[in-house]
């Protein structure tokens, strides 16, 4: 970890319902995890400027993930499948946080136009390199300007909780998102039934990395706001949240 003694903090409103009233419930490495008086989303703030946290995606992240490769590759199957089954069979599909590519390349072969974006450029070119992905790209979705209502799936697999703009975030999914579209969300559940106490002990208690902890109603007032709303979420026996969202 680097030291703290030199970063510059930034204290932000709540992104859900813009409140600036906070409880403070503990810090980790010396970031400070509160609670939102108003709508109850746990986050870290004030939080490391971002220039800090993206040094929290070293090419490690990647690089033990590729080393799974199988595992992930089978995950990211049951993933796709279940989105093929229940809600749209064809068509573009978005990985968002695509790191490797596993997700991509198992919506390719299962017949859907697939792409995908990560900040990280270890885990594209691996992909690239190892699966054969030409659809994917280092960078932030805001600088890709999609076409509006492009993607039929856009899926963030643990992703969502890493970034530092939400709504700037939703905004653009919301755009880009066709009308019947489908955005697959899977991020640490804090409302879950299995959450270690304390709290602090939670094994997705990360600072720098994990900067929000949802549970489905404050994920849901985050999408409502940018006309968005979770259609169904599936029963996980660990500590997930897994919804499926549309346009309202
Ligand atoms: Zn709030």
């Amino acid at each position: 970890m680097t030291s703290n003694e030199n970063i510059s903090w930034e204290t932000i409103a709540c992104p859900v319902c813009e409140s600036e009233s906070f409880t403070h419930l503990f810090k980790k490495n010396t970031e400070p995890f509160v609670k939102c008086d108003k709508c109850s989303l746990i986050l870290i703030n004030p939080r490391p400027n971002y220039e800090k946290i993206k040094e929290t995606y070293g090419n490690d992240y990647s690089r033990d993930y590729a080393k799974k490769a199988t595992t992930k590759l089978k995950r990211s199957l049951r993933r796709v499948r279940l989105i093929k089954n229940r809600y749209v069979s064809t068509g573009r599909w978005l990985d968002i946080g695509c790191s490797a590519g596993f997700v991509v390349r198992s919506a390719i072969d299962s017949g859907f136009d697939a792409f995908g974006i990560d900040i990280e450029p270890w885990g594209i070119n691996y992909g690239k390199t190892n699966l054969q992905l030409n659809n994917i790209v280092a960078g932030i979705i805001e600088d890709q300007s999609y076409p509006d209502q492009y993607f039929d799936v856009i899926s963030l697999y643990d992703v969502i909780e890493h970034v530092p703009d939400l709504n700037l975030l939703v905004n653009e999914l919301k755009r880009i998102l066709a009308a019947k579209g489908v955005i697959h969300i899977i991020t640490p559940d804090i409302g879950h039934r299995r959450v270690t106490k304390p709290l602090s002990d939670w094994k997705e208690i990360k600072p720098s990395e994990h900067l929000y902890y949802f549970n489905k109603t404050t994920l849901n007032k985050l999408f409502n706001k940018h006309g968005l709303n979770i259609v169904k979420t599936d029963f996980a026996f660990k500590t997930s949240l897994k919804a499926y969202i549309q346009h309202i």
